[in-house]
């Protein structure tokens, strides 16, 4: 066998990700979307490029324009509209000393560990971040870890992104085994949209390598929508926990899609049929083209009490708000 074939064996979840579609045509056709409608909101994908693998596009109802997957990730006409408070950087954090990474709260730096994502979600708060700035290799690695040593605080790194498991098993390891070999350092959390978008990204050998880790691993994953959390995720996510790998979720609450009780508590209810415990329910950041989606506190605040009425509370997420400069999210 010569070794080309070697180099030729690709993980299944990155033949996927080489099939994801990025053509809001392409998706209209899938979905059998009125042609006048994806022609209306097509021209938005300037402001942001569709993304979105052909998996979570096999989740939207066929020829439902209102279908709540959708709606996160079809460009949209409305994102022209500029409004008041809504910005390019709504956590302003353009501007910090080392690219990638960021160290606003005290006992937890976080790390965009890959500025792409498999899926743009068109409320992300980073829609407009300078990601080609922030490649995170050998040298932001060792900075990361001399910030870690120069600071006591320090307890817990996250991986974030885009999305920290966009980068291969590899690349994970060697941050991994650095990690471990700083004392101080209790715990690895890794905040991801692909097991969602793309579930077949949870592998055998990632979750290995987490267990046997000296680190407790949490993974906390980004679901908003009952529909997104599937009997496919649902088997992923089982076979992690059974790797002693702790399971978050947070949301982003969703104007149209899923600002309504009766959708956050079918999706409390799921995630725990996953495993997962929810954690976060995210007020909207006010990052520009994305003021269609937001939800007044008041009517969040609603939300929240409507939940608690219904669900134990273990399946109420908190509801908070990210503000620049803070010393944690804050409780809305
Ligand atoms: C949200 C966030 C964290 C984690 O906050 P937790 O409340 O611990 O989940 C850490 N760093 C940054 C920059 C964040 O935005």
């Amino acid at each position: 066998m010569s070794s080309l074939n070697i180099i030729s064996v690709r993980p299944q979840w990155q033949q996927e990700l080489a099939q994801s579609i990025s053509d809001p045509t392409e998706l209209g056709a899938f979905l059998r979307l009125p042609e006048s409608w994806t022609a209306q909101n097509q021209t938005a994908r300037e402001l942001f490029p569709l993304r979105i693998t052909r998996y979570f596009a096999s989740l939207m109802k066929p020829g439902d324009i209102h279908d709540p997957l959708l709606l996160q990730v079809m460009p949209n006409q409305a994102e022209f509209e500029q409004k008041e408070g809504f910005v390019a950087d709504p956590l302003e954090e353009q501007s910090g000393d080392h690219a990638g990474i960021l160290h606003k709260y005290k006992s937890r730096v976080l790390v965009i560990l890959r500025g792409g994502c498999a899926i743009n979600c068109r409320y992300c708060f980073r829609r407009h971040f300078p990601y080609q700035d922030h490649h995170f290799g050998r040298t932001q690695l060792q900075q990361l870890v001399e910030l870690i040593q120069s600071d006591e605080a320090i307890n817990e790194v996250i991986l974030s992104g885009g999305d920290p498991l966009m980068a291969n098993d590899d690349q994970l390891f060697k941050v991994i085994t650095a990690l471990e070999a700083l004392p101080q350092l209790k715990r690895l959390r890794i905040h991801s949209r692909l097991p969602v978008v793309l579930p077949s990204r949870l592998t055998e050998e990632l979750a290995r390598r987490l267990q046997v880790s000296r680190l407790q691993t949490i993974l906390v994953i980004h679901a908003n929508h009952p529909h997104e959390v599937t009997n496919t995720l649902k088997g992923a996510l089982a076979r992690w926990a059974q790797h002693d790998i702790t399971l978050l979720n947070q949301s982003v609450l969703l104007a149209g899609v899923n600002d309504s009780a009766d959708t956050l508590a079918d999706l409390s209810e799921a995630l725990f049929d996953a495993k997962v415990i929810p954690y976060y329910l995210h007020q909207l950041d006010k990052v520009a083209g994305a003021s269609h989606f937001a939800i007044s506190d008041e009517r969040a605040r609603e939300l929240e009490q409507q939940l608690r009425a219904r669900l134990p509370g273990f399946l109420v997420p908190k509801l908070v708000r990210e503000i620049a400069g803070e010393a944690s999210k804050t409780p809305l």
